[in-house]
């Protein structure tokens, strides 16, 4: 009997494979269920080994997939993804599997189907393309092979419509599309337009939805009975059959790296499956990261353009707020309060953004200065008033508010600053009768709520929408005719080599949320810092000039994109143990090695849940480099004494430092 050995990955946190036995042939990608310390799980086979193990194996206790889940060019991708990031294979595996397969269940074979057929609906309206539309989508469907294109657009300029005329262009060849949106809240809006102008069959893949739900759309994808799938970060090897594009919209959004776990970027998944798949990929934003500028002027990637709003309205001028002698009101000046009745009084929309969720950032001792702090972070406490708790934002702690300061005794406490909800409710008040719309973290945690908020902004005439980050966002709000930006001058002012890029994105995303439909659009950007060089460029709103200048200062600095960093990041409950270990990571370079460290420091968030935080930041001119020296450097690290007494991850290409 023959008997067959496997490389067999098993998603925990450790970076080598298992070899197990069978008596029947298993396909690499497919998934099978095997012993492991005594439980049944599953494990995902890598490859068939040529020789025998001189050790003893177990065998593998059942096939799941009679088909491979993954095909070999997403078993590339996914070596390479464990490789670039030096992440357990096994772990990688599990990310891209749709969770309810990550259980020891059987899929369903594949089913041969008919051929979808998407025809363009007749009630949906096709614009007329303008000028540069039409020479964009040219452009696009030139396209070959391996061909990545930006497709810079600024906001309001119709990036969508191309989006949908040129997934109408592959369906019409057969092929399907795949498309990546940021954020679950980007999703909806998209998925209507795709309905409206394909009907019902459009696959929508994130993590909002249900194991069940996202089992069908991948499983209908893998059958090819969809040919269109929208999704976030995990969709982005969505096994659609013929894969003709990939569309990354709001490529520079940071949203595509997955913060915790396995650090990926989705965008560069993205950009790599089109590589290994040979396909097109479209880059879409109005604010193009620094990378992706950097890949065109290298001539690595097409750059197509739209510079005007598609309705011919004017994009909303910036006016600068000094606020340094204003009496604020929970944080909104008395010139923004008039701006936004006066908005409301024409019949139209206000936005207000700031950064920053819950009622109020600070709760302080007016007495003794004693400020409420997270037991186990270093982080202030955040008082949420709906839930009536001071909130930890790092580790979700909640405690109750104390009427008398744990320092002095003295009830003289108060709520300093503001975050989005007490600015809710202090408009609320001002403004009587006017609908306050919030959209953040808190407001569409619960299911289906997010598709209330966005159909509430649209059905409502005049009304005032708050919200963080996920307002800025891809949003076409068509009353919006006021941005308020309460709180930019934390970004302005931030030491982080990052923070340029970040801000001058934020602040151009806000203002494409406004006056889309009219040019009638102003922005009011409330600051303490009016004078600031930075400010005052961005205040002219050509994101791209601004761009391009901070992309040739990275270039004399050898910051990325001109360079290679990763972030090695320790933690552990005594600062001294984070120390060594960093220290001896630091020690295997030297002086002429062409690896530099900075560090070990103490991260700008130096403690969470209990554990404290220090960092090293490595950095080199090639990514193949700094790549062999870390996989060199992990090798050592294993054997280490002061390993164990740490937590430790490696973050390649972060985009946080702190
Ligand atoms: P972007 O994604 O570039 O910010 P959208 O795709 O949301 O912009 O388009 C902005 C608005 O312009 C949308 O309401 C869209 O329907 C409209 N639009 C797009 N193309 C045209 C066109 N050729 N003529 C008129 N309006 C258009
Ligand atoms: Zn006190
Ligand atoms: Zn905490």
């Amino acid at each position: 009997m023959n008997i067959f050995y496997y490389d067999i990955a098993i998603p925990i946190p450790v970076r080598e494979t298992f070899t197990y036995k069978s008596k029947e042939i298993l396909k690499s990608g497919s998934r099978v269920a095997v012993k492991f310390r005594n439980k049944d799980i599953v494990g995902y086979v890598v490859q068939q080994l040529n020789d025998m193990p001189d050790f003893s194996t177990t065998e593998v206790s059942e096939i799941l997939d009679s088909e491979p889940i993954f095909k070999p060019s997403d078993m590339q991708i996914i070596l390479w993804l464990a490789d670039y990031y030096h992440h357990p294979l096994g772990e990688v595996f599990d990310t891209f599997c749709p969770p309810a397969l990550r259980k020891i269940t059987k899929t369903d074979s594949l089913l041969s189907v008919e051929e979808p057929i998407y025809s363009i609906l007749e009630k949906d309206k096709q614009f007329e393309l303008n000028k540069e539309q039409e020479s964009c989508i040219k452009e696009i469907k030139s396209l070959r092979g391996f061909d990545p294109c930006l497709l810079y657009g600024v906001t309001g300029s119709g990036k969508t419509e191309i989006y949908l005329q040129t997934a109408g262009f592959y369906l019409s060849k057969g092929s399907s599309i795949l498309i990546l949106v940021p954020e679950i809240s980007l999703t909806p809006q998209l998925q209507e337009r795709f309905i409206n102008r394909f009907g019902a069959n459009i696959g929508i893949y994130h993590s909002r939805q249900t194991p069940k739900q996202r089992y069908n759309v991948w499983q209908k994808a893998r059958n090819g009975e969809i040919k269109i799938v929208i999704g976030t970060r995990s969709a982005i090897l969505s096994p659609l059959t013929n894969l003709g594009l990939i569309i990354i919209d709001e490529e520079h959004d940071q949203s595509y790296k997955q913060h915790e776990g396995f650090r990926f970027s989705a965008r560069d998944v993205g950009i790599k499956r089109a590589q290994i798949e040979k396909i097109p990929i479209i880059l879409g934003t109005a604010t193009p990261s620094l990378q992706t500028l950097k890949l065109v002027e290298d001539k690595k990637y097409k750059q197509v353009n739209l510079l005007k709003r598609a309705n011919g309205s004017k994009p909303p001028g910036f006016i600068t707020l000094d606020i340094n002698d204003s009496k604020l009101e929970s944080g909104i000046a008395k010139e923004s309060l008039d701006a936004i009745k006066n908005t409301l009084n024409r019949n139209k929309q206000a936005l207000v953004f700031i950064n920053r969720r819950g009622f109020s950032p600070l709760y302080e001792c007016n007495n003794c200065r004693w400020v409420a702090e997270c037991k186990s972070c270093d982080a202030r406490l955040v008082f949420h008033h709906g839930l009536d708790r001071l909130i930890c934002h790092r580790c979700e702690s909640a405690y109750g508010l104390p009427t008398r300061c744990p320092e002095c005794s003295s009830s003289n406490l108060s709520l300093q600053g503001s975050g989005t909800e007490r600015i809710e409710l202090f408009l609320e008040k001002y403004f009587k009768d006017t609908d306050i719309i919030r959209l953040d973290h808190d407001t569409t945690k619960k299911k289906g709520s997010l598709d209330e908020i966005i159909e509430k902004v649209h059905e409502s005439n005049s009304a005032i929408l708050v919200g963080t980050q996920m307002l800025a966002k891809g949003h076409d709000f068509p009353k919006v005719e006021l941005g308020v930006i309460l709180n930019c001058d934390a970004g302005i002012t931030s030491p982080d080599i990052n923070s340029l890029e970040k801000i001058s994105q934020l602040l151009i995303q806000v203002s494409g949320r406004v006056g889309r439909r009219d040019s009638n659009g102003k922005v009011l950007i409330q600051t303490r810092y009016p004078e600031d060089k930075n400010l005052k460029e961005l205040k002219s709103g050509d994101y791209l000039h601004f761009a391009l200048k901070n992309l040739k200062q990275k270039k004399e600095l050898h910051h990325p994109p001109y360079s290679a960093v990763c972030l090695l990041r320790a933690s552990s409950p005594l600062a001294d143990h984070n120390i060594k270990f960093l220290s001896k990571v630091a020690n295997t370079l030297n002086i002429e090695s062409e690896i530099s460290a900075i560090g070990p420091i103490p991260s700008i968030i130096s403690k969470t849940r209990g554990n404290l935080r220090h960092h090293l930041i490595i950095q080199t001119g090639s990514k193949t480099l700094l790549n062999k020296y870390v996989k060199d450097v992990i090798d050592s690290i294993l054997s280490w004494d002061e390993t164990k007494k740490v937590r430790w991850f490696f973050d390649i290409d972060p985009i946080d430092y702190s």
